[in-house]
């Protein structure tokens, strides 16, 4: 019997409307690149409850004639592109005749739009796709959609909307991305009432980073720029003392096209190499003006990524934009760059595929030591992506070591034998035990007075590095990974790990998402093994989602750390290993391990002697 049959239309939409439309922030995004490809001089985006409430965006562009009202919502239904040579040289921000079609599946829709010079303008209704009523009517010139109870009809969908908060915040990242990308358009963005931001539309990117990214972040910015190469470069990025904790600052904009590139973020992080600490991310607004046929747009449902026919001219640019602005700064400021302690010499370029031959897999010590000094011409791509995310088990898989110091950060490191943290493999002086061995690869064995110890090492292991963690005084070591670790955790502990990333950023994870239901683990806390990865992404996941307070889910993640870093029972451990630990568990300090077993157990000589009946 035959088994398959073609989908009826309304449900190969509602598929296809998953993609485009993933969440409030989505919509936002779509309506107001509509609006700028309008040709609008000023735009208004409000929302409410997130925007699964209401989202609603106002221009004062070209409009819409009656009939295209109506096609507008249609798929694939486009004024912008009309034959396959269009596709080689996009240059509007739409193209795909997706976006409204898309929006008006998965909510209620309502239009209302004036064509410049029209007697009158078209009002439509449409929900889930339907239009249920078409006049028309009196309104402005220009175009205002408004979209109601987003998600109503796709419950799945609605299921993983975060709260409010979240979605209004994601909302607010796409807005400010919108107006910074054109800042001769005067955006103006109403949350929950409010006015949030209201840029000038005077066309200068300074001012228009000074209201929507605020006065501090303009405060900090150098100016960048560079025109030699195929791609053209201007912009601003953050002087070393003002950069950030994490990496949600780099805004790159592609001929007008926000976009997300890991490429473009390892140019900029390369510049600044040996002038940051490492844990401390560059924050930028760059556009890159490249010729449109170099760049292929369409590779993303959201336009949100993008391939470069020459990654290498896009790096270089980039690389000598940042670069020169930092020039600038050093001939400036020549004593205002703090001397690097800890050079950060990060070769961020894991995810942007390295050609294979290039790379060999080497010890992160070995790297450490060949790791080219400052003024090194920046690094050369290849532009295969050929095996980027395979070879995930190698244990060797660490491009390099770093130190940096926990965000809450107290006091300097003064203890060198707990920094190292390796434990001497011989007994002290004043050691008042003896370490008798090792027991079922679990079990360490002491004496000491009249009494033997039984620890469990891995519980005992498992406190001492919670404690350390908890101290926030010790420098987390962290290892960047050659290749990224790929977890697949599932879809609702991506999106909370990624949007979690900077709280995981302070902890020494370097996380991303990596499709829909998995994250991209780059760097890790050196005493995790890379192994583990998966398990403890999964461990996180569920402690950001529980978690009481944010107390709470700190003390969650450090405890899943420390196990993760503890000696495991079941394997072998040197001597070297156990001393220090004995030494911690018998001096009191440790008795519980964070989940609360004991670990440690006592059996005096009495209770021998009594079990011998020697008593
Ligand atoms: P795309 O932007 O890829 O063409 P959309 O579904 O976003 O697809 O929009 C379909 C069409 O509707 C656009 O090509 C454009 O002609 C028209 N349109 C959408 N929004 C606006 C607007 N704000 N002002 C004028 N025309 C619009
Ligand atoms: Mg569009």
């Amino acid at each position: 019997m035959a088994k398959i049959y073609k989908m009826p239309q309304h449900l190969a939409d509602l598929i296809a409307a998953g993609e485009v439309v993933e969440r409030p922030a989505s919509v936002v995004k779509e309506l107001v690149e509509n609006s700028i490809d309008a040709g609008a001089s000023s735009v208004t985006v409000e929302i409410r409850g997130g925007g699964t409430e209401l989202i609603r965006v106002t221009d004062n562009g070209c409009g819409m004639a009656p009939e295209d009202a109506e096609n507008a919502f249609l798929r694939h239904a486009t004024s912008k592109l009309r034959d396959e040579r269009g596709l080689e040289a996009i240059g509007t921000l739409g193209f795909r005749g997706e976006a409204l079609a898309a929006v008006s599946a998965v909510a209620r829709v309502e239009l209302t739009t004036r064509e410049q010079g029209a007697a009158e303008g078209t009002y439509l209704a449409l929900d889930a796709g339907n239009v249920t009523a078409k006049r028309p009517e009196g309104c402005p010139d220009g175009t205002t959609i408004t979209v109601r109870d987003l998600f109503f009809n796709t419950p799945a969908r609605l299921k993983f909307m975060k709260n409010d908060r979240a979605e209004g915040a994601a909302v607010t990242a796409a807005v400010l991305r919108c107006a910074l990308s054109h800042p001769e358009i005067s955006l103006r963005y109403i949350k929950d009432g409010k006015e949030e931001c209201h840029t000038p539309g005077d066309g200068r990117l300074d001012s228009c980073i000074y209201s929507t990214l605020g006065r501090d972040f303009a405060a900090g910015l150098l100016k960048a720029e560079s025109a030699d190469g195929e791609a053209q470069v201007t912009g601003y990025v953050s002087a070393p003392s003002a950069c950030r904790g994490n990496r949600s600052w780099q805004i790159f904009f592609l001929n007008g096209r926000c976009i997300k590139s890991r490429l473009l973020q390892a140019a900029v992080e390369q510049a600044y190499r040996n002038v940051l600490f490492t844990g401390r991310f560059p924050a930028c607004v760059l556009f890159i003006t490249m010729k449109l046929s170099a760049v292929d747009v369409n590779v993303h449902p959201t336009k949100a990524e993008v391939r470069f026919a020459n990654e290498k001219a896009a790096f270089d640019g980039v690389y000598w934009a940042v670069k020169n602005a930092l020039a600038g700064e050093e001939r400036k400021a020549e004593l205002a760059i703090p001397e690097p302690v800890i050079p950060a010499n990060v070769l961020q370029h894991a995810a942007a595929a390295p050609r294979s031959d290039f790379f060999k897999t080497i010890p992160a010590e070995t790297y450490r030591k060949a790791a080219p000094q400052s003024g090194a011409k920046p690094y050369v791509y290849g532009s295969e992506r050929a095996n980027s995310w395979a070879n995930v088990k190698d244990p060797t898989n660490v491009l390099y070591q770093t130190k940096f110091t926990m965000p809450a950060a107290k006091t300097a490191v003064s203890d060198a034998e707990e920094t190292v943290r390796v434990p001497e493999a011989r007994p002290r002086e004043e050691d008042d035990f003896r370490l008798v061995g090792e027991a079922l690869d679990t079990y360490v064995i002491v004496e000491r007075g009249e009494s033997l110890y039984l620890i469990d090492k891995h519980a005992a292991h498992e406190r001492v590095n919670f404690d350390r963690l908890k101290s926030a005084e010790r420098e987390i070591a962290a290892q960047l990974l050659l290749t990224p670790a790929v977890c697949a955790v599932g879809a609702e502990a991506a999106e909370i790990l990624e949007e979690n990333a900077a709280l995981l950023a302070g902890f020494g994870f370097e996380v991303d998402r990596f499709g829909p239901d998995s994250v991209a683990v780059r760097q890790l806390p050196a005493e995790v093994d890379e192994k583990d990865a998966g398990p403890l992404m999964e461990e996180l996941a569920e402690k950001l989602k529980t978690g009481r307070d944010i107390d709470d889910i700190r003390d969650g993640i450090m405890a899943s750390m420390a196990c993760k870093a503890a000696i495991k029972a079941g394997r072998r451990s040197d001597p070297q290993e156990l001393y220090g630990l004995v030494r911690r568990v018998l001096s009191g300090e440790v008795r519980y391990c964070p989940h609360g077993r004991p670990v440690v157990m006592e059996l005096t000589k009495s209770q021998l002697d009594r079990g011998f009946k020697r008593a």
